[in-house]
């Protein structure tokens, strides 16, 4: 009789913010964890906690490179991108080709090997959302030429290159539509509106709110999203599934929570709305419910609480 062997998993991406902790919930669950990065936008600082795990390696690699592994892999969960819209702008090019070449790497891998693969799209496949709140049904409206439209189309393509691999080559695939995430581990000056919010409040500083702040966002706990990422992996369901926390609310009403929490009273200044900025969004989470019987269990405020001691630590130490 052969022995047993441990669960592998392949994370790309996985010294970046979701990726990190998708590395940390699949060691949990006594997977080996093979984490390919090029560090772009991740951090090794995201994984040094696991440095020297037995089942943990971490391979410094673009994955629009050829990949090649040895050995049997279970599942790949494709997480590998920029995702902040300042990163796109910076890496216009790399944003494009992580979603395309990248998940066809990664789509060729999983053929190879014969795993479970598992897409991180995102909500921004809607776009500009003009059905509210935004269903899997929902096509989007999406501006393929603007600034934020090398993410946009990048994950548009990679959704239609992983329903071929499943419809044509019978591989079992998933994709999250993953919508706005927060918690410990995002880049302090990555754009994003939770770090930038933060580490002004914490430092004094005004908070930039874009536009009129009337624009709304959804914001999801990065433990709640993850657990749910873990879910849809096991599931039988191959289309889309939202994956979100659909308590909504503008971003002038998120300022002044952080403000608060933060115990802070730097002032609300505002900034020239970016291009395309979606004026609403909020995830529908109906077919995840159902599928997965998941739903996000993190309350704003707690998961709000967590992720400032997180900035707090790094700004002690002098690190934002
Ligand atoms: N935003 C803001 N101030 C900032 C950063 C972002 O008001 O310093 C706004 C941004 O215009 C958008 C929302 O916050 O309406 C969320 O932006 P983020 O970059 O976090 O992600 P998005 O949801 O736009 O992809």
């Amino acid at each position: 009789m052969s022995a047993k062997r441990d669960i592998v998993s392949v994370v790309t991406g996985g010294a970046g913010f979701l990726g990190s902790h998708l590395c940390d919930l699949l060691l949990g669950q006594g997977h080996r964890v093979v984490c390919l990065d090029n560090l772009l936008t991740g951090s090794v600082a995201n994984i040094e906690h696991l440095a020297g795990h037995s089942r943990f390696q971490f391979i410094h690699q673009d994955v629009t490179d050829y990949l090649y592994l040895r050995g049997p892999v279970d599942n790949i969960f494709h997480f590998a991108s920029p995702a902040s819209p300042i990163d796109y702008l910076e890496f216009p090019i790399q944003t494009l080709k992580v979603g395309a070449l990248g998940t066809h790497k990664a789509l060729g891998l999983a053929r190879a090997k014969q795993s479970c693969f598992l897409l991180a799209s995102t909500s921004e496949t809607y776009g500009d959302p003009e059905v509210h709140p935004q269903p899997e049904t929902y096509w989007g409206h999406v501006n393929p030429i603007g600034p934020r439209g090398v993410y946009d189309e990048a994950k548009r393509f990679a959704e239609a290159l992983t329903m071929a691999y499943h419809r044509f080559h019978g591989l079992n695939t998933h994709i999250a539509r993953i919508f706005n995430t927060y918690g410990p581990r995002m880049r302090p000056r990555d754009g994003r509106v939770v770090p930038a919010f933060i580490t002004q409040a914490l430092q004094g500083e005004p908070l930039t709110v874009f536009g009129d702040g009337h624009q709304t966002r959804s914001f999801c706990y990065v433990a709640d999203l993850i657990e749910g990422i873990g879910r849809l992996a096991q599931c039988d369901y191959h289309e889309p599934v939202n994956l979100g926390n659909p308590q909504e609310m503008t971003v002038l009403q998120f300022a002044e929570r952080i403000r608060a929490l933060c115990g802070s009273r730097a002032e609300i200044v505002h900034r020239p709305l970016p291009v395309d900025d979606p004026k609403v969004r909020q995830p529908n989470i109906a077919l995840a419910r159902q599928q997965l019987g998941w739903e996000p269990r993190v309350s704003l405020d707690e998961g709000l609480e967590k992720t400032i001691a997180y900035f707090r630590g790094l700004l002690a130490r002098g690190q934002l």
